[in-house]
């Protein structure tokens, strides 16, 4: 119930149709009397949500035969270790373009044998690294589509020979996706898709059940698919404000438009960063994040009163993330281009 321009980086912005339908499963869900914060994961009015979710993500995104969709608890950063269990053997490659990146190689080498292939770490990830090669005798690849804190973005995706598996955390239903290039997909939901609680995972079911080791119950995607996404009582109430949040996104015009609408936040944001002498972007142009617009200031003593003025403008949340600095604007699909706008004229006048 945003009063203010909403730019935070996650948990982000929600549409005021989802925020409200929320709102009504907590006083009464699906017309039971119950609020969905106190019914069974096992009822059928929330395996109809659950159903709903799946196949909204399915015809939102374009997902082929042959994945499925899973509900899980532990955020992303869960599946920096549940991708390794279950895929790596030998080896697994890794684009190390960010914090989020990075953690993905920690946590995978846990288990084995890893292998980053770029990384840009040399220049505080302020691009994304390009022309690299990835091996044939990895298991798989992994990259991070969107690099929330730094605001880079693969502007496209390598022809991977090996299954590819991508952290689309922060811009998962913001630009159409070729799901079929990919062996996996995992969100946290809390950037794109709806409240904390829930990661999304989509996997083509065929990679599965290849590594040697004995993967415990709740690393275990097969094992979740089998129990369909109920394997242990999944992230309720999470699920539902998501659902909620996938209904209005098809309502409005679905990825296209989402992807139309981040477009034009983006070229005003970043064109009066790049035209104003008194902004710099942090990040190569041709990698710039649709979402995570991140610069600073080029004169650091006008800090308090550019601050001041983005507050006075109910402006919220373009504080950049403490390892990165400076502004970083955050423009997911819910925000509205008047909250760009809104920031873009603080950005002209403050100084006057
Ligand atoms: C926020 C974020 C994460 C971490 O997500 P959690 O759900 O907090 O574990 C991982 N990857 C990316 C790209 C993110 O933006």
């Amino acid at each position: 119930m945003s009063q203010l321009h909403n730019f935070s980086a996650g948990p982000s912005i929600l549409p005021q149709e989802a925020i409200d339908a929320s709102i009504e499963g907590i006083k009464n869900f699906a017309g039971t009397g119950l609020s969905i914060l106190e019914v069974s994961h096992r009822g059928k009015e929330f395996i109809a949500v659950v159903e709903e979710a799946q196949a909204t993500i399915k015809e939102l995104m374009g997902v082929p035969e042959g994945y499925e969709i899973l509900f899980l608890g532990g955020g992303a950063s869960t599946q920096f270790l549940m991708v390794a269990y279950n895929l790596l053997e030998k080896k697994g490659a890794y684009l190390k373009t960010g914090v989020w990146a990075a953690n993905a190689v920690k946590e995978a080498k846990y288990l084995g044998n890893v292998e980053v292939v770029a990384s840009s770490e040399d220049k505080n990830y302020s691009y994304i690294p390009k022309n690299y090669t990835i091996p044939t005798d990895a298991d798989y690849f992994h990259c991070t589509s969107n690099n929330t804190i730094y605001g880079s973005q693969m502007q496209s995706f390598p022809d991977s020979p090996v299954t590819m598996v991508c952290d689309m955390s922060s811009d998962i239903l913001s630009r159409k996706v070729d799901v079929s290039k990919f062996g996996l997909i995992y969100a946290g939901a809390q950037k794109n898709m709806g409240p904390a609680g829930v990661t999304v995972v989509i996997v083509r079911k065929d990679i599965l059940g290849k590594v040697s080791r004995q993967i415990p119950s709740m690393m275990n995607y097969a094992l979740h698919i089998e129990k369909e996404t109920m394997f242990n009582t999944p992230p309720v109430f999470p699920i539902f404000a998501m659902l909620q949040n996938l209904k209005w996104v098809k309502k409005v015009g679905g990825v296209e438009e989402m992807q139309k609408r981040a477009a034009a936040r983006a070229n005003l944001l970043y064109s009066e960063i790049d035209s104003n002498p008194l902004f710099q972007g942090s990040i190569a142009t041709e990698d710039r994040s649709q979402m995570n617009a991140c610069f600073v200031l080029t004169d650091a003593s006008l800090e308090d009163k550019f601050n001041a003025a983005w507050k006075a403008a109910g402006i919220s949340g373009i504080k950049g993330h403490r390892s990165a600095g400076g502004y970083r604007a955050s423009m997911y699909n819910a925000l509205p281009l008047e909250s760009v706008e809104a920031l873009v004229n603080v950005m002209r006048t403050f100084n006057n």
